[in-house]
């Protein structure tokens, strides 16, 4: 990759008008920058903002993103508005089997559902610690943005490690990530698809990134510092712009949005393709 960051960008977002994707909109509409302006802020997010980021982040995995947002309000409704208690009582196979009438489910949904009521139980025992250390996050991140991620990579072990106490259930790196992301932690959410546009394969953003299906922590910590690193060269607003840039190249490669940077790539609508070290 030869281009500069500005110029790269620059030309990801071209291509993303050339398809007709508003992505200033799209992005807003994600929410997941307010959420960062609001940690910025100083505010908490409740519990309720908690259940709701999590079970977003299970819905969202191996779906289409772009076909659960028109259903979200029903969903809210489904998980009755993330109220802890309701949900801690309610059935599950009810749930699953409502989420499956409108067609929002998942190859993982039944395992998810039924993990919900003990990761509420998680979330409520460890509420507080876990907003004291993404607090500890905002404190670093214009200063020291690598010690701040440092804290994200210790929650993220410590919510997903099978010895650690506060372990959520049915939650790997990657939805832990997405789970951040929506209740406003500042990072980058190294999936796949991230992964392969901006790997060595594609974009050559990632240098540490040869598989895109890798799920190591230690490795996806590494993506994610190299990212930050790469946002740091283009952003006077680094906390805000790395959620930015992460949902900008998502929306490179979504099915339902750019669908340019893809699993297949639509390479011909692509401006970088000169400067790409895909090889087809
Ligand atoms: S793989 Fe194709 S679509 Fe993706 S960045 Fe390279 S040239 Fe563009």
């Amino acid at each position: 990759m030869t281009l500069e960051p500005k110029t790269l960008v620059k030309l990801v977002k071209e291509s993303l008008k050339i398809k007709g994707i508003d992505f200033e909109r799209e992005i807003n509409s994600f929410g997941q920058i307010d959420a960062v302006k609001r940690r910025i802020e100083g505010k908490r997010f409740k519990i309720q903002e908690h259940i709701k980021g999590l079970v977003y982040s299970f819905l969202s995995s191996q779906r289409v993103w772009k076909k659960l947002v028109p259903h979200l309000n029903k969903i809210d409704c489904i998980f009755y508005f993330y109220t802890p208690e309701k949900l801690i009582n309610a059935d599950p196979e009810k749930l699953i089997e409502k989420i499956r009438e409108i067609k929002c489910g998942n190859r993982s949904i039944g395992r998810q559902i039924r993990a919900l009521s003990s990761n509420i139980k998680i979330l409520k025992k460890y509420n507080s610690v876990i907003e004291m250390k993404i607090s500890e996050i905002y404190k670093y991140h214009n200063n020291d943005i690598i010690k701040s991620q440092n804290i994200v990579e210790d929650l993220v072990n410590q919510l997903t490690n099978p010895k650690s106490d506060c372990k959520l259930k049915q939650m790997g790196n990657a939805l832990i990530m997405e789970y951040f992301k929506n209740i406003g932690v500042r990072s980058m959410k190294p999936d796949t698809h991230l992964l392969r546009i901006c790997g060595m394969k594609r974009l050559g953003i990632l240098e540490s990134v040869e598989d895109e299906n890798t799920n190591k922590l230690n490795l996806l910590m590494k993506a994610q510092k190299e990212f930050i690193g790469f946002v740091i060269k283009i952003s006077e607003n680094v906390p805000i712009d790395v959620i930015y840039y992460d949902n900008l190249f998502w929306l490179f490669g979504a099915k339902g949005y750019g669908e340019i940077c893809s699993k297949d790539p639509n390479c011909k609508y692509c401006l970088i393709s000169n400067h790409c070290n895909y090889m087809g």
